[in-house]
């Protein structure tokens, strides 16, 4: 028999999937629907590490093509208000073994997926209904269709884990922190970090970012407007090259802006529905959310062709990925919220034992022998 798979969203662990069914010669018609008219084109590097992630990339036969669209990192340097150095985060810090541009990666695993899935651009699912012969699903234009397995890779904000598990409120913890990036084209290889209490502005080669601390504010996640104001009446004042960052946030075309928050699902999968990647377990900058996403995406795959039940999916992975998870607050490192906070990180980081000590629990954490290998 066939297995009718859904997809729900073409970010990153979605379309790992869609080609991870096919690398496992599962006997699957896989469709993947995505909210968006297209991929996103623009947007920041992300990161894979250690062996187990680079295995998978490896597996789904991507890597070498990734290796070649490898932006290599940028290293993190944090300065004074003049431009001086504080402390430097190398490369691999962000980069990884293999960093790449997160569309670039989102394009390649589509390009590859493609010729097994049916990608649907500018639909969403609007219900999900289990009857003896499937979920039935209503989408917001397509006609009902019903499948065997639905699995929700549609990131933090995900639709599927509300319309089976629940409400967003009951999953997504805010971390008092909002985070924004845009592209530029800005010169050097260092990404620079300037920052304030509770404030960071960064500029890289590429991108802008900036991290800011505020409780729940009532912002509208899809008009680029009003986020630019919120941003700019944040920021204004500042000094470095913070004008010239938001003289750049008033031009671009496309900014991305979310409140840094940390998903806590107890149960990843419901009768013949999952969640997978950061519709499961994502951290908002998390800096593990792509290699996570695609081991999860492997496993996903492998179980299910060898006709084990999504259980053993999730018991496998919720040791792998939940345990970096619990401990991740990027805007706490990014932004401390006080003088002193901003001086203790300062100064710890200053340390070159502190620094070394911080990658290799990021390795280490990446790196887990006791994965399925699915042959
Ligand atoms: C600035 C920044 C830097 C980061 N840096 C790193 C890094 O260095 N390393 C790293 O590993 N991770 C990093 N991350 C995190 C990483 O981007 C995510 O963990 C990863 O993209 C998650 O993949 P995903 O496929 O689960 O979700 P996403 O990539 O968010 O994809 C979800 C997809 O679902 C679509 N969608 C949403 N709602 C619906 C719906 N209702 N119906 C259909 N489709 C829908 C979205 O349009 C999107 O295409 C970073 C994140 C940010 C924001």
């Amino acid at each position: 028999m066939t297995l009718r798979v859904l997809i729900s969203g073409a970010g990153v662990a979605g379309p790992a999937l869609a080609l991870a069914f096919r690398r496992a010669g599962a006997r699957a018609d896989v469709t993947v629907v995505e909210v968006a008219p297209r991929l996103r084109t623009s947007g920041f590097a992300v990161d894979v590490r250690g062996p187990a992630q680079l295995g998978v990339l490896d597996r789904l036969g991507v890597l070498d093509e990734l290796r070649e669209q490898q932006t290599h990192g940028s290293a993190m340097t944090f300065v004074a208000e003049d431009g001086s150095e504080i402390f430097r985060l190398p490369p691999e810090f962000t980069g990884g073994e293999l960093e790449v541009r997160r569309s670039d990666l989102s394009a390649t695993l589509v390009r590859h997926s493609a010729p097994s899935t049916e990608y649907v651009f500018g639909d969403a699912i609007t219900g999900l209904t289990e009857t003896p012969d499937g979920v039935e699903v209503r989408f917001r234009h397509a006609p009902d269709r019903t499948f065997d397995l639905v699995v929700g890779a549609d990131g933090m904000h995900s639709g599927v884990r509300r319309l089976r598990f629940g409400p967003e409120q009951q999953f997504v913890r805010h971390l008092n922190y909002y985070v924004a990036g845009w592209d530029v084209s800005g010169a050097g290889s260092d990404v620079l970090h300037y920052g304030v209490p509770g404030r960071l502005a960064a500029l890289g080669p590429r991108s802008a970012m900036v991290v800011f601390a505020a409780p729940e504010l009532p912002v509208d996640f899809h008009d680029a407007a009003p986020q630019k104001e919120l941003i700019t009446s944040t920021f204004r004042g500042l000094g470095w090259r913070v004008p010239e960052l938001l003289a750049g946030l008033a031009d671009a075309p496309e900014i991305y802006f979310d409140a840094i928050s940390r998903v806590r699902v107890p149960r990843w999968t419901s009768e013949r529905v999952a969640l997978l990647g950061d519709a499961a377990w994502g951290v908002t900058l998390g800096g593990m959310g792509v290699g996570t996403g695609i081991v999860g995406a492997h496993v996903l795959a492998g179980e299910v062709a060898n006709g084990r039940p999504l259980a053993a999916y999730e018991e496998h992975l919720r040791r792998y990925a939940g345990r970096w998870q619990k401990r991740a607050d990027p805007g706490r490192f990014l932004a401390p919220r006080t003088r002193h906070g901003l001086w203790l990180r300062n100064a710890l980081f200053s340390q070159a034992v502190v620094r070394s000590a911080l990658l290799k629990s990021t390795d280490n954490f990446a790196a887990d022998p006791a994965l399925p290998s699915y042959a």
